[in-house]
């Protein structure tokens, strides 16, 4: 394991699956030369591609990049409004940001973290020129009724959490002809230890990605870059997934099944084992189609049960505190009353593959304890 070993599994909020492989594959490409944008990425994107049943997928050095490129390539620039859930990472937010547009956040149905139809049409205005839905704990958010193609706003998915996940109607998360993003940082279902990618659209969206994210310079251009001369074509930035990086990913994808059944029967244990619990609502992630990234309960008194979960040696976590009331972005602020009333009470339990019945018992033991009234 390259992950650290010395603490227990249920002290980790999250944890990558990392073996012997992964190890091998980092020294291989290191001993062969492989740093920058290399073969083994453009390898690694075709077994993404392959995988996820399209045509095209254009990796990226951060999940965070993958967003912004995504937003470039929809043309958001200056002051155009992004329809964005408060209830996600603020790399999300940032990405907005980066891009030039300012986010107009959406409400979301408490009882999945996600934006809906009816939250999103809620918060488009005449400024609007796109909707970034999250796929809050891996699953997938459909927004196909709203027509937005139709009224020429455009969809860019953050499936950050989501990679391998299924649409309700049985189509793959990235493979429903939408620009989809996806991260793969060390806590993501699948790992580079750092890194993202895109679906485009068509092929020709994909290339626009491609060349952009290798500052500019096309694939053809980019052998002669260590020549005396080489072409800039557009407006890129230093994006690219390193073949160091890809090298791991490759090993991640050859054993992902193992990762979906491990992370799949996690959450159906929790689920099991915190059903004969009082006062903890569980997260619905819509299990049957979801790779399961996390594990999120809504509790009363939520700082308190953090506190005492930790001194338990409990590592749970906040999958998220609002962005809408953020210093950064307060001056989008809007009412969001489901996403107000229920951020508050989140708690993320310890999940990651490592985990085995006996923690899930252990956690599941400590949170009784936890909510216990004061003696
Ligand atoms: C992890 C994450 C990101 C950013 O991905 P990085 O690879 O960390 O840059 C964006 N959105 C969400 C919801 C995430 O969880």
């Amino acid at each position: 394991m390259l992950a650290p070993t010395d603490t227990p599994a249920v002290a980790r909020n999250a944890a990558p699956y990392l073996h012997g492989p992964e190890t091998d594959a980092l020294t291989g490409a290191l001993a062969a030369g492989q740093y920058g944008h290399n073969t083994e990425t453009e390898v690694f994107e075709q077994e993404l591609a392959d995988y996820l049943g399209v045509a095209d997928v254009v990796t990226t050095h951060r999940g965070t990049a993958a967003l912004h490129m995504a937003l470039m390539a929809v043309g958001i620039g200056r002051g155009d409004e992004v329809v964005v859930p408060s209830q996600t990472f603020c790399a999300t937010i940032h990405a907005i940001r980066a891009a030039g547009g300012v986010p107009r956040f959406a409400d979301i149905d408490p009882a999945t973290q996600c934006v809906t139809g009816e939250t999103v049409e809620a918060a488009i205005t005449v400024n609007t020129r796109a909707v970034l839905p999250v796929f809050y704990g891996g699953r997938a958010v459909d927004l196909t009724e709203l027509r937005l193609a139709d009224r020429e706003i455009a969809v860019v998915e953050d499936a950050a959490h989501a990679f391998g996940s299924r649409h309700r109607d049985g189509r793959r998360v990235g493979a429903t002809g939408q620009l989809t993003c996806f991260s793969f940082g060390p806590i993501k279902n699948l790992t580079c230890l750092e890194g993202g990618a895109i679906v485009a659209r068509n092929r020709r969206e994909a290339e626009r990605l491609r060349t952009m994210r290798t500052l500019g310079i096309r694939a053809n251009q980019l052998a002669r870059i260590r020549t005396t001369d080489y072409r800039v074509d557009g407006y890129g930035l230093p994006y690219h997934l390193s073949a160091v990086h890809a090298a791991v990913g490759r090993v991640q994808l050859a054993h992902f099944d193992d990762v979906v059944a491990l992370r799949t029967a996690l959450w159906r244990s929790y689920a099991r084992a915190l059903a004969a619990l009082e006062g903890v609502e569980l997260v619905d992630v819509d299990i049957d189609n979801t790779v399961p990234f996390n594990l999120v309960v809504r509790v009363d008194d939520r700082d308190e049960v953090f506190v005492r979960m930790k001194a338990a040696g409990i590592g749970v976590g906040v999958h998220y505190p609002p962005n809408h009331t953020q210093p950064a972005f307060e001056r989008w602020y809007r009412r969001l009353p489901d996403t107000e009333a229920s951020a508050p009470r989140l708690l993320s339990l310890p999940f990651h593959p490592a985990m085995t019945e006996v923690d899930v018992t252990t956690v599941v033991d400590a949170l009784a304890a936890a909510l216990a009234p004061c003696g």
